[in-house]
């Protein structure tokens, strides 16, 4: 999505928080993959998450830490609806953290995002159609699992 170009703001699609065209079709892509997500993958979805935030490849280090972060807490969340350790997040809002996650985890294994003239700034705005989308929910994991969700954008 990154490669064409948004008529509105003339930067790549989707690439820019503060157009709202782009921020449509971030949360277009969004609602497409979430349709794909299954129950079984959470589980492989939830590892790359981990790996990404705890191991992460080189170019991660031009991530900024709020998107690392964030990675971390959509992995755990994964990670415990899928063991049935906190099922209060519905379903679609499931699919689509799963989906902001792989968005942002995969690409980066076939094209650093850092080799691109967008940067990370695509995985930003996916992550912030997520949070906007699923953020009740993410607080109410937060204070469940004991983390503070202002340290991750809630
Ligand atoms: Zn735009």
């Amino acid at each position: 999505m990154a490669t064409r170009i948004c008529p509105a703001c003339g930067k790549a699609e989707g690439s820019n928080a503060r157009c709202r065209p782009c921020r449509d079709a971030a949360a277009r892509e969004l609602a497409d993959h979430a349709r794909d997500v299954t129950v079984e993958s959470l589980g492989d979805r939830a590892a790359q998450g981990e790996r990404f935030a705890e191991r992460p490849p080189w170019y991660v280090r031009f991530a900024p830490l709020q998107l690392v972060l964030q990675v971390r807490l959509l992995a755990a969340a994964l990670r415990d609806w899928r063991s049935g350790a906190y099922r209060e997040i519905p379903w679609s809002a499931v699919a689509i953290l799963a989906a902001a996650l792989a968005y942002v985890v995969s690409p980066v294994d076939l094209i650093p995002d850092f080799l691109v003239p967008v940067g990370w700034t695509d995985d930003l705005v996916v992550l912030a159609v997520a949070w906007r989308t699923v953020k009740q929910q993410l607080r109410a994991y937060c204070a469940w699992k004991g983390l503070t969700a202002g340290r991750y954008g809630l």
